[in-house]
C-alpha cells in the first residue's frame, strides 16, 4: 500500500493513523466482503460468473492479486455512529487492516484492472473476448 507522502489536515486536524478512522464518515471500509476466486477462463466459467453478478450488489473485479468477487453489503456490528460493535473481538481481517492507504484516500476501484458492476458490464466482455459467444 502506498503512503501519504505530504500531511493531510481536516478542519486543521493533521490526519493520523489513530484519528484518521474516526473522519471516515461511516466507515468505508465496513460495507463490502470479497471472495477471491479462480480466474474465469472458459466460456463456461464465465457463464457463472455472469449469473453471479445477476443478483444485486454482487460484483466481480480483477487486481493484481487476481480474481474477486465484490459483495456490497454493511456489516451488522456497524453502529450507527460508524463504530464497530465488536471491537475488542472483531474478526482478524478488520484487524489487520490498515489506513495507511485505504478507502477513505481513494476508491479501492482505482486499482482494479477490470470491474463488473453488473450482468450488462460483464456480458460486454463475454461478447468482445468470445467472438462466437452469441452462437453457442
Ligand atoms: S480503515 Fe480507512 S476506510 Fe476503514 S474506517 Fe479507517 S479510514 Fe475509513
Ligand atoms: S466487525 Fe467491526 S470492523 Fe469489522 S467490518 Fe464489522 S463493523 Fe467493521
Amino acid at each position: 500500500m502506498k503512503k501519504l507522502d505530504i500531511p493531510v489536515r481536516i478542519d486543521g486536524v493533521e490526519l493520523t493513523p489513530e484519528n484518521k478512522c474516526g473522519f471516515c464518515t461511516n466507515s468505508k471500509c465496513c460495507h463490502y466482503v470479497t471472495q477471491s476466486i479462480d480466474a474465469p477462463r472458459s466460456k463456461h466459467d464465465f457463464e457463472h460468473l455472469l449469473w453471479q453478478v445477476s443478483h444485486g450488489n454482487v460484483q466481480a473485479y480483477k487486481d493484481s492479486d487476481g480474481w474477486c468477487l465484490l459483495f456490497e453489503t454493511s456489516c451488522t456490528h456497524l453502529l450507527p455512529d460508524g463504530k464497530c460493535g465488536i471491537y475488542e473481538a472483531r474478526p482478524e481481517i478488520c484487524r489487520e487492516h490498515s489506513n495507511d492507504y485505504c478507502e477513505f484516500d481513494a476508491p479501492a476501484e482505482e486499482g482494479f484492472d477490470l470491474h463488473f458492476k453488473d450482468y450488462q458490464s460483464l456480458l460486454k466482455y463475454c461478447k468482445k473476448r468470445f467472438p462466437r459467444w452469441e452462437r453457442g
